[in-house]
């Protein structure tokens, strides 16, 4: 009990030390003020901020430390993460300016552009660094922990999940995959306008928010994440550029299905406990291994214990989610 007081400890330390010297090289080394205190408060706004957002990342690293806390902390945290971005948006188009990232110059707030932006523009964005950077660190983390849509659908697809695996997941993935991919380069052969091309793009956001509210609220599993969205279809082979990997212990695994009720991304159906490891659309999130009376689902990192490789696996994706708050902004 001693050293597990310990190591949550030594986790949470680190991780409030790296979000702060992250988040101080971004203010010292960064001409423009992407830290919105710093805007309203030039002298000490942004030093108070980076000292808070620390303070919040230790203290998420601490209470997910614990995994029967991972589900409810993960629920409010990514909850919040999209509340702070969706609420920095609205105020920034409503004229108070200084609550965007870019200063006016906006992008669409639709997942799916990260992957039709730059095939339409021929060019590739600070996003896309971003997003490919954040898939090297914390493999699949983007769809659990970072991304500002996901977040309504894990709140919505909250209630019962419905049993059995999602019908037509790949064919629907594959669809949606290929409209956007093929949509984009459409638009720019014709040289259609950024308007036109912004249209497409709003029109394909509603119709997820759509899925979100009539599908995934009803099946209780994230329907628009694991079916429609192409981004989270990209990153679901993306992620093995990342060493994490969540296993199942065949060894100790008694095949009880206990487990398969606490995955809201369709992982974790009776065929993907049989062949030992969650299904393509597992995000390591963590949710489910506080479910598992016999301790059989672990993460792998290398050659590591289970119990290590989470908790650095907690600590990239805890610091990135906190530095993320500060300066995810459009
Ligand atoms: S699947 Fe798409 S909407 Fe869902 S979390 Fe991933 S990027 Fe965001
Ligand atoms: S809850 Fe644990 S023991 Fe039961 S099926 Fe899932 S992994 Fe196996
Ligand atoms: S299998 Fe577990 S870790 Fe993977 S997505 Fe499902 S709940 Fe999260």
């Amino acid at each position: 009990m001693k050293r597990d007081n310990k190591a949550r400890y030594i986790l949470s330390a680190s991780v409030f030390a790296f979000v702060a010297a992250g988040l101080t090289a971004v203010k010292l080394n960064v001409e423009k003020k992407v830290l919105l205190a710093d805007r309203f408060f030039p002298d000490t706004g942004a030093w108070i901020e980076i000292f808070f957002i620390a303070v919040y990342g230790a203290v998420v690293a601490y209470n997910m430390y614990d995994p029967s806390n991972v589900a409810k902390w993960r629920k409010y945290t990514w909850g919040l993460f999209s509340f702070v971005f969706f609420g920095q948006l609205l105020l920034g188009i409503s004229g108070f300016e200084d609550f965007l990232m870019t200063a006016g110059k906006l992008h669409l707030p639709v997942p799916a552009m990260i992957i039709g932006g730059p095939i339409y523009r021929y060019q590739i964005g600070f996003m896309t660094i971003l997003f490919t950077s954040t898939v090297i660190l914390s493999g699949p983390a983007w769809c659990s922990h970072f991304c500002y849509f996901g977040a309504l659908d894990n709140l919505l697809a909250s209630g019962k999940p419905e049993r059995g695996r999602i019908k037509f997941k790949t064919q629907l993935k594959a669809t949606t995959a290929v409209l956007v991919v093929f949509g984009a380069l459409l638009l720019r052969l014709l040289g259609a306008s950024y308007k036109v091309a912004a249209i497409a793009g709003g029109a394909f956001g509603i119709a997820g928010i759509l899925v979100i509210i009539f599908v995934s609220r009803k099946k209780g599993k994230m329907v628009h994440c694991t079916s429609y969205c192409p981004v989270g279809t990209l990153i679901n082979y993306a992620r093995f550029i990342n060493p994490f990997r969540m296993y199942i212990d065949k060894n100790s695994c008694t095949l009880c299905y206990a487990c398969t009720s606490h995955c809201r991304y369709d992982a974790l159906n009776p065929e993907d406990i049989k062949s030992g490891s969650p299904g393509i659309n597992c995000t390591l999130c963590g949710d489910c291994i506080s479910s598992c009376h016999a301790g059989s689902i672990k993460y792998k990192l290398f050659k590591l214990s289970p119990e290590t490789s989470r908790l650095i696996w907690l600590f990239i994706t805890v610091s990135l989610h906190a530095m993320f708050i500060a300066l995810a902004r459009l």
